[in-house]
């Protein structure tokens, strides 16, 4: 520990991004960091809690780590508050050393194709936080009881979660934390056939070999994929794809699942389909997704090395009443934050946030996670960007002249804050959100949650109207 007085850290959102930042942050041995959270939701985690797959609780123990975290006297959660609604940027300055920008990207890219936005055409970003109960999507109508075959638009591991999630069998989901609206629907679907659609070929699929293997091991559902398609699609030399270990096994994997029998008539079925692009989304008479458009791409040389798909003239249409848009997750501005529109990050270098006219490093502001390098990556991929740059904030904000505001040799500028009392920032707060969430608060929603789901041997029931959530936060916290 050192006499000097502590760097004051704000981070922005509590996902996985954002607790590695802290986590670096907290364990610099000289003790110099104090960290409080911000978070829009009362309860953290972002993805892990909103996005993994009921089915992958192994993934969700990785909380175990940010709990570490979050027990450090040092660290304090605020939740329930919004950034730019409760505390502007300009505000967060005046009481903090740095700020870290940890917000991920809780959109969707649009497909940008006719008839997208009918009804039973989803984005996988709304259905993934539907089945996984976070408040802004549980009002979300997906009608699993008239459509028996849906089309997964992607080649992610999303498309993947999606698509499994549409045939796993009540069994398989009883066990999970899926959310209670979810679980009945998802009980009672109709859905018979998915159809998980690629625009390249196997060779460039994006999804992981696990997740590839886990289709095959469905208890009610057969995995099925065309020979002939597969090995049409795998006909284009890929240099880059040849030399990568996962998609060998990708094609390996998809090669047996060619090879399999097709079961008994009466189990669901994943289909994976190559080479072909949405081109509409049609309507039924009812004026609801009918069908989809399907163009069939051929794989040529792009510009930047590797291939693309390029269209041909051959055309499919597939009936479908339902269609869930897995072509990736997309950033979001913040209030008074630079913001690439193109790549929908926060402009940076290795973490330092950009001012995007001049290029220069902004004294005070950081940034970690899908929100400074797009959406790519495993959760742990966000330990290693976080050390970068943990790393470049140290080296701006502990170097002898860099808490005085100059511009420190070694790395970018720093900011020193007019009022870094701890109690002063989160007197404002609490006088702008008296519904302000700590982090005893959120413990109480964690109990509570497990609690509920201990009887039916469930990890938890998890809450998921935010009045609910400030009630039982409520009943504990100071
Ligand atoms: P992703 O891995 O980037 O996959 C996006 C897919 O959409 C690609 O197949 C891409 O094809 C396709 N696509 C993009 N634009 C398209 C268009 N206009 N038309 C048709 N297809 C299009 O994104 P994601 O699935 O959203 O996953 C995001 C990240 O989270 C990934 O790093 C993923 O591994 C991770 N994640 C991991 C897990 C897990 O570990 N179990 C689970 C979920 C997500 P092209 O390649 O041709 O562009």
């Amino acid at each position: 520990m050192t006499d000097e007085p502590s760097i004051r850290i704000a981070v922005i959102g509590s996902g996985p991004a954002g607790f590695y930042a802290a986590g670096h942050l907290l364990k610099d041995s000289a003790g110099r960091f104090e960290v409080d959270m911000l978070e829009r939701l009362p309860t953290p985690w972002g993805l892990v809690r909103s996005g993994v797959a009921p089915d992958h609780p192994k993934i969700k123990s990785v909380t175990r780590i940010y709990e570490k975290t979050a027990a450090n006297p040092r660290f304090r959660y605020f939740g329930n508050i919004t950034f730019g609604e409760h505390i502007s940027r300009a505000e967060l300055m005046e009481h903090y050393h740095a700020i870290v920008y940890a917000t991920g990207s809780p959109s969707d890219r649009p497909l940008g194709i006719p008839g997208e936005d009918l009804p039973g055409s989803h984005a996988a970003t709304e259905f993934v936080g539907w089945y996984n109960g976070h408040p802004d999507h549980t009002a979300l109508e997906v009608d699993l009881l008239s459509a028996e075959r849906a089309v997964v638009i992607g080649n992610g591991n999303v498309a993947l979660d999606v698509a499994r999630m549409l045939v796993l069998a009540p069994a398989e989901l009883a066990p999970t934390d899926t959310a209670d609206h979810a679980l009945e629907v998802l009980a009672a679907s109709r859905v018979r056939e998915v159809l998980v659609v690629g625009r390249r070929g196997p060779a460039q699929a994006a999804f992981t070999n696990p997740e590839l293997l886990e289709l095959g091991e469905l208890a009610d559902a057969d995995v099925i994929v065309d020979k002939a398609e597969l090995e049409l699609a795998l006909a284009a030399q890929d240099a880059a794809a040849e030399a990568d270990i996962t998609s060998r096994r990708n094609v390996e994997i998809l090669r047996s699942y060619a090879e399999r029998p097709v079961s008994s008539s009466d189990r669901k079925r994943i289909v994976l389909r190559f080479l072909l692009s949405p081109s509409a989304f049609t309507p039924d008479e009812h004026g609801r997704l009918g069908a989809v458009e399907l163009v069939r791409n051929e794989l040529a040389p792009a510009p930047g090395g590797g291939l693309r798909a390029q269209a041909t003239d051959e055309r499919e249409t597939i009936t479908a009443g339902l269609a869930f848009r897995a072509i990736g997750y997309r950033g979001i501005a913040l209030p008074g934050v630079p913001f690439d529109e193109r790549s929908a990050v926060i402009p940076n270098d290795g973490g330092r946030v950009r001012d995007p006219d001049s290029g220069a490093p902004l004294a005070g502001e950081y940034v970690v996670g899908w929100i400074k390098r797009g959406p790519s990556g495993v959760i742990g991929t966000n330990k290693k960007d976080a050390q970068e740059t943990v790393d470049a904030m140290l080296a701006d904000l502990c170097a002898p002249s860099g808490r005085n505001g100059d511009s420190p040799a070694n790395g970018g500028p720093a900011h020193v804050p007019s009022d870094p009392d701890p109690a002063s920032v989160e007197e404002l707060l609490r006088a702008r959100q008296p519904e302000l969430v700590t982090y005893a608060g959120w413990e109480a929603i964690d109990r509570h949650e497990r609690s509920l789901g201990e009887p039916a041997g469930r990890p938890r029931v998890k809450l998921t109207r935010i009045e609910e959530l400030l009630r039982i936060a409520a009943s504990e916290q100071p």
